[in-house]
């Protein structure tokens, strides 16, 4: 199913006040912003989340979060005018997109209240950082088949694992953590979602490293973890519906943040701007399908933001948005590496060639989001699932249900 055909570019009037009210504030306090990065690449956060907590009370970050928890109560495109207002101001976003698009949401949807009263406003706020422990190392597509346990103690769980590819982990206080509570169930059941502390013992982050020389992901180690009893987020067992909203979360978030995560063709190609290459025919003929690719990602986000806006959910077609934005990075950086050559290699452009390829696994890969839309959109058929039904326990076992 696709949204059809209606796509809203005009603010109503009360969105064109709060974007307003946002440029003013912004022209008031831009200053008080620390530089733009691009993406979460810091090498001290704090900066960034005392900025965030002066963006959270002007109300320009959780802006789709309920007001009784901090937020603006407003709708995603608010969330999207704060964005591009931030952009216009040249002023820093922040660098928690997942604590504040993603885990604050899930906290808010599962959370007890006693959770929610602890934890929400000092995450929104900048005060406290977070990170998402889902992956494992055997466990990323196919997020059903951690093996992170977690067992009852007579004062709450016991952690032992490992997770990995964990954002900002190195800056953070509290994880939303995916582990196993029932391995002899099949292994969408028997899942729980937990709030850990990131300080507690037995907690060790070691940062991964990648080609590009930063290390914005970790991985984390689980060992003997003591969990209170009111860890829990949401029912025991029942970890896999909270997972998926999160999930869900993050493709609004990704929506919602699309101007800061994608980065324009004239951004991306400034280290070329004033190359004489530029005037080859080939290289513009490149160059306008880059700005024309972009200007359609664009606006598909727009109409996905539009039916999310009418009280409709953006279908798995929404995966597409994430394809093209990491195919025009990286058809960006080989442009640039054509035309530079090893020079390419060198200050924040090299670093974010390096990065683009690791784009197409973050957030769901490729194959598994173009899987989706064959599956649900095309209605192709679905892949076999031999370990559907098969309890967790015993998919090593049974040589016909290979997870
Ligand atoms: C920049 C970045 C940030 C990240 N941040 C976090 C984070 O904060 N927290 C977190 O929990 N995770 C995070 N991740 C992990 C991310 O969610 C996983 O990388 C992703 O889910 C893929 O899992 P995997 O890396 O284990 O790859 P795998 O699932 O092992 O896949 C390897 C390859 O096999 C293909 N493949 C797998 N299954 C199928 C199939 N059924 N059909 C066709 N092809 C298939 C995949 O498409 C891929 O090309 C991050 C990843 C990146 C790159």
């Amino acid at each position: 199913m696709w949204y059809g055909p209606a796509v809203d570019l005009d603010d109503t009037p009360a969105q064109a006040e709060f974007r307003v009210r946002a440029r003013a504030w912004l022209e008031e306090h831009g200053t008080d912003s620390p530089p733009p990065v691009r993406g979460i690449h810091v090498a001290d956060p704090a900066p960034y989340r005392r900025w965030q907590g002066q963006l959270a009370r002007a109300g320009l970050v959780g802006v789709t979060w309920p007001a009784e928890y901090g937020g603006g109560g407003l709708g995603p495109i608010e969330d999207l005018i704060a964005a591009e207002e931030l952009m216009r101001a040249g002023c820093a976003s922040i660098i928690d997109h997942i604590a504040v698009g993603e885990l604050g949401p899930t906290l808010i949807a599962y959370g007890t209240e006693e959770q929610k009263r602890r934890y929400v406003a000092p995450m929104l706020h900048g005060e406290e950082g977070w990170c998402q422990l889902f992956s494992e190392p055997a466990a990323g597509s196919d997020l059903a088949g951690i093996q992170t346990r977690a067992r009852r103690t007579p004062s709450g769980w016991q952690i032992d694992g490992q997770k990995v590819w964990t954002t900002l982990a190195q800056f953070a206080d509290f994880g939303l953590l995916l582990a196993r509570t029932d391995p002899d169930v099949p292994k969408h059941r028997g899942l729980t979602m937990f709030v850990i502390d990131m300080h507690a013992p037995g907690v060790t982050v070691r940062p991964l490293r990648l080609m590009s020389g930063s290390a914005p992901f970790n991985e984390v180690f689980l060992d003997e973890v003591a969990l209170p009893a009111d860890a829990t987020v949401g029912p025991v067992d029942g970890g896999w519906g909270v997972a998926m909203t999160t999930l869900m979360f993050e493709r609004l978030m990704a929506l919602a943040a699309f101007e800061h995560l994608a980065p324009p063709p004239e951004a991306l190609l400034a280290p070329v701007a004033n190359h004489p290459a530029v005037a080859d025919a080939d290289v513009r003929r490149r160059i306008a399908e880059l700005t024309v690719d972009r200007l359609g990602l664009r606006f598909a986000g727009y109409r996905a933001l539009t039916a999310i806006q009418d009280g409709r959910i953006p279908g798995p077609e929404a995966g597409l948005g994430k394809i093209g934005v990491v195919e025009a990075g990286r058809k960006a950086a080989a442009l640039i590496a054509e035309i530079l050559g090893p020079d390419a290699l060198e200050g924040e452009w090299g670093e974010l060639g390096a990065e683009m390829p690791g784009m197409r696994s973050a957030g769901g890969t490729e194959e598994i989001l173009r899987n989706t839309i064959a599956e649900r959109v095309l209605g192709l058929p679905p892949e076999p699932r031999v370990d559907k039904g098969v309890p967790f326990s015993e998919l090593g076992r049974r040589p016909e249900a290979v997870a």
